[in-house]
């Protein structure tokens, strides 16, 4: 496992590009994912996608202090409810802001196996699941913020 370089707005373009789907799980995706979570808790997050590592295919890691969770191909197939919080970006340091999320998601992905997952999230976890998820279409929470409250901090 590696600490890879986390990308950063304003200077890596690759942020707002469009990752492309896991074809295939082969080694160099589990190596990603294994980057990614040692990135991840190192820079002291709760998310990380792979185009902020530089890498546009779509996967992420999550963990909202409940375990890891790895999630390649991930989808938000429901959505519900409302919920508006402090959100930052371990790509945009320095700044926070208020994000309006749903309160509750449900995403299906494959797992490092391949298969089939879906998970449920609520709260600080459907939040998450929707900032990683944005990543991977090019989409950052300052396009979301509520205006008036991105601050510094
Ligand atoms: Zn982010």
């Amino acid at each position: 496992m590696a600490i890879r370089r986390i990308m950063i707005y304003g200077k890596d373009d690759v942020l707002r590009k469009k990752a492309k789907p896991v074809a295939k799980i082969d080694e160099r995706i589990l190596e990603l994912l294994d980057d990614m979570a040692e990135t991840m808790r190192h820079a002291d997050g709760v998310g990380l996608a792979a185009p902020q590592v530089g890498i546009l295919r779509r996967v992420v890691v999550i963990d909202v202090g409940e375990g890891l969770i790895e999630l390649i191909n991930p989808e938000i197939v429901e959505a519900s409810g409302q919920q508006r919080g402090a959100e930052g970006c371990l790509s945009i340091p320095g700044v926070r802001g208020e994000v309006i999320r749903p309160e509750r998601v449900k995403v299906k992905a494959l797992n490092r196996k391949g298969e089939s997952i879906e998970i449920t999230g609520t709260g600080l976890l459907a939040r998450a699941l929707c900032h990683e998820i944005d990543h991977l279409d090019g989409i950052l929470f300052i396009d979301k913020v509520v205006p008036g409250t991105l601050v510094e901090g």
